[in-house]
């Protein structure tokens, strides 16, 4: 077979997609699997900006569009910058792409040299580390340990930082862990930012809107107003609104990097699907209080996982402030063999054997770049979820 680029050797796919496929796999066999592996919301998209798209569809907006999105959509984006963070984005600092996923590999394949350093709290989303590797960069992680709230902390940045710094990452609320950064931590790391002129932050905002308990989402361009130069804010309609199969993404922050970001879009992919951006437009413009909605839901969700997971014997479950995701450490189940004769020496042991004798799938926490942990989504049923901390605390109890 003629060979393939050299630059994919070091890429992996992604954890949750393998547990996915096996939990498929086994489904397919006839068991009955609980999958807690995928970042999705269950929910369904709003109807109002399903019609959107039905209505731009039957008017004709099926042409190229703009590179940089349509102005409808870029109008939506900046009202929601402004509504949301009171951050006041000009209409060419904002730009749209398919995923968030997207814009980052925009602003990383439009800024990244050979060599250059990216910092990565850690645990960190996969796509940080492997869409840097991809344009060359070196991914330099830091962790925020559990007994921080698996935050980052100003300190541990500091160090980190080199003059190959080119990018860090911070993602609050964080995927995997749902740990939430407060206005004050955000200008404490902010303040670190400010002494760095040359890096650039990216604020995933992604799970903006699902924070518990009166938390306030705050986001660094807004309470570090002194870092915006060097801030691209990330959000999108994925999670916000259950629009994950749209594919819309957008960001805002500083002129001359959008402009080299939607350059560098207009040769990858032209621009994204016109009809998705009159839907996400009609879910920025359109009724919030669905957002609230499944918040609460979601935070229901939260309490009742990390109490059925404490009960398992071996486990101890943080409780974080955001996202549909727990972290649990799994620390005491390890050097221990399971129901089925499995020795669990590592995290992935721990979720493989989980699988394949209890049918519950979730990820490793050696994915995510900190172990002995698993992510779980509680983007579930509240059915399915009891179910499968039943069928952990029985795995756990199972442990000999
Ligand atoms: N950022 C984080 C932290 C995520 O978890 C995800 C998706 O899982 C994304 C960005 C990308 O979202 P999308 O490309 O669906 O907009």
């Amino acid at each position: 077979m003629p060979a393939l680029a050299n630059r994919l050797k070091q890429v992996e796919v992604a954890a949750s997609v393998v547990m996915t496929n096996k939990a498929r796999a086994l489904r397919a066999a006839g068991h009955t699997v609980i999958s807690l592996a995928v970042g999705e919301p269950d929910f369904e998209t709003p109807p109002h900006a399903i019609e959107a798209a039905h209505s731009a569809a039957l008017a004709g907006d099926t042409h190229y569009p703009p590179q940089d999105g349509t102005p409808a959509l870029k109008q939506a984006v900046q009202r929601k910058f402004k509504r949301d963070n009171g951050l006041d984005y000009a209409l060419d600092e904002i730009m749209v792409s398919n995923g968030g996923k997207q814009i980052i590999a925009n602003a990383f394949l439009a800024t990244i040299d050979e060599g250059d350093e990216i910092i990565i709290p850690t645990p960190y989303w996969i796509s940080y580390a492997e869409q840097a590797k991809l344009c060359g960069g070196k991914p330099v992680f830091v962790a925020c340990p559990q007994n921080n709230g698996f935050k980052l902390r100003p300190e541990d940045l500091e160090a980190a930082i080199t003059p190959r710094t080119k990018w860090l990452v911070l993602n609050s609320p964080s995927n995997p862990s749902g740990a939430a950064l407060s206005a004050d931590e955000l200008r404490a790391i902010g303040a670190v930012v400010a002494r760095y002129p040359n890096m650039w932050v990216l604020s995933d905002d992604m799970y903006e809107h699902m924070v518990y308990d009166g938390f306030a989402f705050s986001t660094l361009a807004q309470v570090a107003p002194e870092t915006r130069g060097q801030v691209l804010t990330v959000n999108g309609a994925s999670k916000a609104y259950a629009m994950t199969g749209w594919r819309i993404g957008f960001c805002g922050g500083p002129k001359a990097l959008v402009k080299a970001m939607v350059n560098v879009q207009g040769q990858l992919s032209s621009g994204v699907c016109t009809v998705a951006q009159a839907a996400a437009a009609a879910a920025l413009d359109g009724p919030q209080d669905l957002v609230a909605e499944r918040a609460a839901i979601y935070r229901a969700r939260r309490d009742l996982v990390v109490e059925m997971l404490n009960q398992a014997r071996g486990i101890v479950c943080h409780k974080p402030e955001g996202a549909f995701y727990v972290y649990p450490n799994v620390a005491g189940c390890l050097g221990k063999t399971s129901a089925g004769g499995r020795l669990i020496e590592t995290d992935y042991d721990f979720v493989l054997a989980l699988l394949e004798e209890h049918h519950v799938a979730a990820v490793h926490g050696g994915a995510y770049g900190m172990s002995p942990y698993m992510r779980i989504s509680y983007a579930t049923d509240t059915d399915s979820l009891r179910e499968a901390c039943a069928r952990i605390q029985a795995f756990c109890a199972g442990l000999t």
